[in-house]
């Protein structure tokens, strides 16, 4: 569902992404670990179209995105997004949750109980007319990520969701992240410098060390099998 090859990215003179080979496939958890610095937030900028490459190959839904730049809006359509800190807006609940769908022109009454069913989805219709920055880190991430689920994404992108967590969030966002992909089939691909959570809930791994994926397979294979020196320290000493 997603192809990258030879993936670079520049900021002025500092190439932070280095021939960067990755491949998600349709229905699966893909686990993106690497540490601090390793380029995970900025691949992942790549992956869901917010920043473009500045070089490779890149395509999504069997579209090729390099070349099509005016097909990035509806690409995008298809896709969520979730981010280490929770993006909320001052305003209830439902208004937060609703705004993706009022922006597609969806009727009211749609936009009524799709908002309810989302809400739901993360436990927390009791909220739904709470100002959404009144809640909890851990309820406003739910929040963020109900606001995602409402505009039925085909993938999930999550950069570090739970980094920001108690450990009772990140559990409830995790058991959701499961249940959207084992109910509804949604692709996913969360990065995490938590080694013990990519165990818990990718069906494989992709280790990013020094802004390139030095090793993807299944968590077997990395946590046991790791390819390299570097590897190996990074999931050794974590664990
Ligand atoms: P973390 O686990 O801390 O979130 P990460 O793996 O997500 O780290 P990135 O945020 O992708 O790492 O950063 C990779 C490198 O790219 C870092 O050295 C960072 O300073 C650099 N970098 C990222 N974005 C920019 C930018 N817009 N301009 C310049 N340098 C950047
Ligand atoms: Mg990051």
């Amino acid at each position: 569902i997603v192809e990258a090859q030879k993936i670079r990215k520049v900021y002025g003179s500092l190439e932070v992404l280095h021939d960067v080979d990755l491949s998600v496939r349709e229905g699966e958890i893909l686990g993106l670990i690497g540490p601090s610095g390793s380029g995970k937030s900025t691949l992942l900028r790549i992956l869901d179209l917010i920043e473009p490459p500045s070089g490779g190959e890149l395509s999504i839904f069997g579209i090729d995105t390099v070349g099509e730049r005016g097909r990035w809006l509806d690409l995008r359509r298809r896709m969520g997004m979730l981010f280490q800190r929770p993006i909320v807006f001052n305003a209830s609940v439902y208004d937060n949750i609703a705004m993706g769908l009022r922006y597609r022109g969806a009727p009211r009454d749609e936009i009524d109980r799709r908002v309810k069913e989302a809400l739901e989805a993360v436990g927390l219709s009791r909220y739904i007319r709470s100002r959404a920055t009144d809640l909890s880190g851990g309820e406003q991430q739910r929040v963020a990520l109900s606001r995602v689920l409402v505009t039925d994404p085909e993938i999930l992108f999550l950069d570090e969701p739970t980094a920001n967590l108690d450990p009772g969030s990140t559990a409830t966002i995790e058991a959701i992240v499961t249940r959207l992909n084992r109910e509804r089939g949604i692709t996913v691909l969360i990065s995490t410098h938590d080694l013990a959570q990519g165990q818990r809930l990718a069906h494989r791994v992709a280790v990013m060390i020094e802004g390139t994926v030095a090793q993807a397979g299944s968590p077997r294979e990395i946590f046991h099998e790791p390819k390299d020196q570097k590897i190996a320290r990074f999931v050794g000493v974590q664990n």
